[in-house]
């Protein structure tokens, strides 16, 4: 039996046919809608298998994505009173299969043996980009290799964003659904530190560089690196 705030939650959309919180609003296209029609009917498993249609991260967007500034702040609901609840909606979905180690694969599984293909594909960097470009590879019928500097993947998810924003658990059972679908990784790998592009060139396909952007910028005033100084936005 569901959580009722939940269902409430669920029963407030209302299915609108043009669905501004998707197409207007999530920049991914999550067919929103559709994903809570199925929490209504308390279909858990359909509901992440509607998501994982154009998103393998529900679980953390749900969690950290603006929702304020994008679906949520698309959704008519939110016209005259609060709109729909869609990031809590989401991360409850998510949570229902978290344990489940093979859900993503059985989502793509079909697809993935009627693409299947010897194309290979190096990605650079197991940040949420190159993650989810592996893992849309992956089921497109693409042979990846996923290459990390670090000994764990996740990007900024793990070293940038506090646990009280967004728990380690969350990623790491995110990223190992990923690596379920068949997906290899070269852990401590550094682009040009002991891998270089020309390398990866004779022996993959296709390269993707998910690097990241994680050079912070400098305000370039005085003082600014002086101990207990901080940016504020
Ligand atoms: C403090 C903080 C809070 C944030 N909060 C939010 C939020 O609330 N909501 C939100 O939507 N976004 C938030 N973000 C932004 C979000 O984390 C980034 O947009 C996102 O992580 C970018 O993903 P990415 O895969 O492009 O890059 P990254 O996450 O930076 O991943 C890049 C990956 O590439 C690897 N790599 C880098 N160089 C090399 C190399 N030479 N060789 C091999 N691997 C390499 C890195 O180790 C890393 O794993 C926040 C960021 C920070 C720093
Ligand atoms: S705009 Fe709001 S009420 Fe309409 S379908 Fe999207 S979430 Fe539901």
């Amino acid at each position: 039996m569901q959580n009722t705030k939940i269902n409430e939650k669920a029963k407030y959309c209302l299915n609108c046919k043009i669905k501004p919180c998707s197409q207007k609003g999530c920049p991914l296209g999550n067919n929103i809608p559709m994903f809570i029609g199925q929490v209504k009917e308390e279909n858990l498993e359909k509901a992440y298998e509607i998501l994982s249609e154009t998103t393998v991260l529900p679980g953390i967007c749900g969690r950290i994505c603006p929702h304020k500034k994008q679906c949520q702040g698309s959704c008519v609901r939110g016209i005259k009173d609060r709109p729909v609840a869609i990031g809590e909606l989401e991360a409850y979905v998510f949570d229902n299969i978290i344990e489940e180690k093979d859900s993503l694969l059985k989502c793509y599984n079909k697809e993935m043996k009627e693409k299947k293909n010897n194309k290979k594909i190096a990605i650079i960097g197991g940040g949420p980009a190159g993650l989810t470009a592996a893992a849309f590879l992956a089921k497109n019928g693409f042979r990846v290799t996923i290459y990390e500097k670090y000994n764990y993947l996740g990007g900024l998810l793990v070293h940038g964003i506090p646990d009280f924003r967004l728990s380690k658990k969350i990623v790491k059972k995110t990223v190992e659904k990923i690596l379920n679908l068949g997906i290899e990784v070269k852990y401590n790998h550094e682009l040009q530190k002991n891998i270089t592009i020309s390398e990866l060139e004779k022996k993959y396909d296709a390269i993707f560089l998910a690097i990241g952007a994680n050079k912070s910028s400098k305000m370039e005033i005085e003082g600014e690196n002086l101990e207990g100084v901080i940016r504020r936005k």
